[in-house]
């Protein structure tokens, strides 16, 4: 059994890295910045507390913190507010910074749609 560095409880690390990807579809426990308990880690997601989970971008290479590309994608340009980093993510199949995702997505919503 693991302890939760949190809330001292001990906790099955299986079980809650299960818990974690059912909730956080495509999201991987494992980049949690600690091994957390389910609850404490849902709290730290819910939050959004910079630096709880992070992850690496597979175009750049650098590592970057998910809430804060998240936020600094969506803020960055309003034309892209149904476009977060999780649909980048999945239309190009990889993890991307906010950066390297703002490419994807002017390249999307500028490449063959030049009807109008
Ligand atoms: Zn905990
Ligand atoms: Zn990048």
């Amino acid at each position: 059994m693991a302890r939760c560095p949190r809330c001292g409880e001990k906790f099955d690390r299986d079980e809650a890295e299960y818990q974690f990807s059912s909730k956080y579809f495509g999201l991987n426990y494992d980049h949690l910045s600690e091994p957390l308990c389910f609850e404490c880690a849902r709290n730290a997601m819910e939050a959004e507390e910079p630096g709880v989970y992070m992850e690496t971008c597979e175009q750049c290479g650098s590592s970057f913190d998910y809430f804060q590309a998240k936020s600094s994608l969506a803020y960055d340009d309003p034309r892209y507010m149904d476009a977060d980093l999780q649909f980048v993510w999945d239309k190009t199949g990889s993890i991307l910074c906010a950066q390297c995702a703002n490419e994807h997505l002017s390249e999307m919503y500028y490449s063959g749609d030049d009807g109008f």
